[in-house]
């Protein structure tokens, strides 16, 4: 079993691809500079070792590293120091017997995050790094051995330390006085999990960030409200994490922003919900379901936590909120309508982990669809998503000017 280092044995990346990858590694160097540079990661590949699937990540430095497996569904998650990420699309594009895919990113203020997303259960054969041989690269070796469920569990069991409490390094300060409403923005996805990816490559986790900055502008620009956003940075929040900044704050009004994507390009516009125990109609718990998957992405299990909120749910304090909830989204439907455009039956009610702060009025919208080209157009640029913070904007100032904190 204890073969020579079979690295160079990986089926290996065409020569072009290598030279792209050394081109990008170098252009981060340069930009970087030698002295100052994070550890980037500039490779990721992926080989059959017969028994085992093989996975590299080409590396800058040596670093410290910590691989665990989670199921449901079955993942490996490989925890790195805040490292820079230099890889190709043809590395991004590598999966290999049991791995499916995989996602990388921030995932704290300490800790970069690689998830594989696994067709079925494994175990971690072996992990070890290698030092440079004729390149400048340290190699993050991993071995994944397929396994039955019942070895995996037992194999979690018995090795698996918890996933890391994640640190909130977004996490703005209170504000110093509570004179005015506190509005929560929240942008959606983050880090390690960049959400739906648009017809021509855009991010939802970018886009849905510049949405919250400018939105904050234009709202602060009132004078009437103080504004918080849940994440300044690229980085994964868990969305019960997004919750909780909202009830700290004091927020009078939570909304989180997203965008979503489907396989018929000719679909347009926002659609816009508010929590309910029983979705309205499939769609929107299937949209519910993918959006809730975040946590799983970024490798956090929330069940007991749910569980809680579950249970607060049912309380009367709830269904006021849901009722103030409902009231806004009613309000932001016409604005949206006079200045940008909606999909049929707009307002729906689901189990969005996100609006379940028992007593903030929260609302999600999801801005447009990144797989139409008018609207990942629009929603990319400044001038595109103008028209839709004025239409929040003008829904926001009636819902306060009605009900009034
Ligand atoms: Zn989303």
């Amino acid at each position: 079993m204890a073969g020579p280092p079979i690295v160079t044995r990986v089926p290996l990346v065409t020569l072009m691809q290598r030279f792209v990858r050394l081109a990008t590694f170098a252009w981060v160097m340069a930009l970087a500079g030698l002295a100052s540079a994070a550890p980037s990661v500039v490779g990721v590949r992926m080989g059959d070792q017969g028994e085992a699937t093989r996975l590299v990540l080409d590396l800058t430095e040596s670093v410290r590293y910590a691989v665990s497996v989670l199921d449901g569904p079955y993942r490996v998650v490989i925890d790195l120091p805040v490292v820079e990420w230099a890889l190709s699309p043809a590395d991004e594009a590598r999966k290999l017997g049991p791995i499916e895919r995989f996602r990388y990113g921030r995932f704290d203020a300490t800790t970069s995050r690689l998830v594989l997303d696994l067709a079925g259960p494994v175990e971690i054969a072996r992990t070890f790094v290698l030092p440079p041989e004729s390149g400048a690269r340290y190699r993050l070796v991993v071995d994944l051995k397929p396994v039955g469920a019942a070895a995996f569990a037992a194999n979690r069991a018995a090795t698996a330390k918890p996933a890391p409490v994640p640190q909130v390094v977004a996490r703005p300060p209170p504000p110093a006085r509570f004179d005015k409403p506190v509005i929560v923005l929240d942008p959606g996805h983050g880090g390690v999990d960049p959400g739906t990816i648009g017809a021509t490559g855009s991010r939802e986790k970018d886009i849905t960030l510049a949405m919250a900055r400018e939105l904050r502008q234009t709202l602060e620009a009132t004078g009437r409200y103080r504004v918080v956003l849940t994440r300044e940075l690229d980085v994964f929040i868990p969305l019960q994490r997004r919750v909780g900044i909202a009830r700290e704050v004091g927020a009078a009004l939570f909304l989180s922003l997203h965008a979503d994507s489907v396989g018929q390009p000719s679909i347009s516009g926002a659609s816009i919900y508010t929590l309910s125990e029983q979705a309205s109609d499939k769609e929107a718990e299937l949209l519910a379901a993918k959006e809730n998957r975040a946590d799983l992405i970024g490798g956090l299990d929330l069940a007991d936590q749910t569980n809680d909120v579950a249970a607060i749910l049912i309380s009367l304090a709830q269904r006021e909120t849901m009722n103030l909830s409902a009231t806004f989204a009613s309000m932001l439907v016409p604005e949206f309508a006079k200045d940008w455009h909606l999909v049929r039956n707009t307002h729906r009610f689901a189990g969005f982990a996100v609006l379940k702060a028992p007593d903030v009025p929260s609302v999600l919208v999801e801005l447009g669809y990144l797989s139409n080209p008018n609207d990942e157009r629009s929603l990319r640029a400044p001038a595109g998503r103008k028209p839709v913070i004025d239409a929040v904007t003008r829904a926001v100032n009636r819902y306060f000017d009605l009900h009034p904190v």
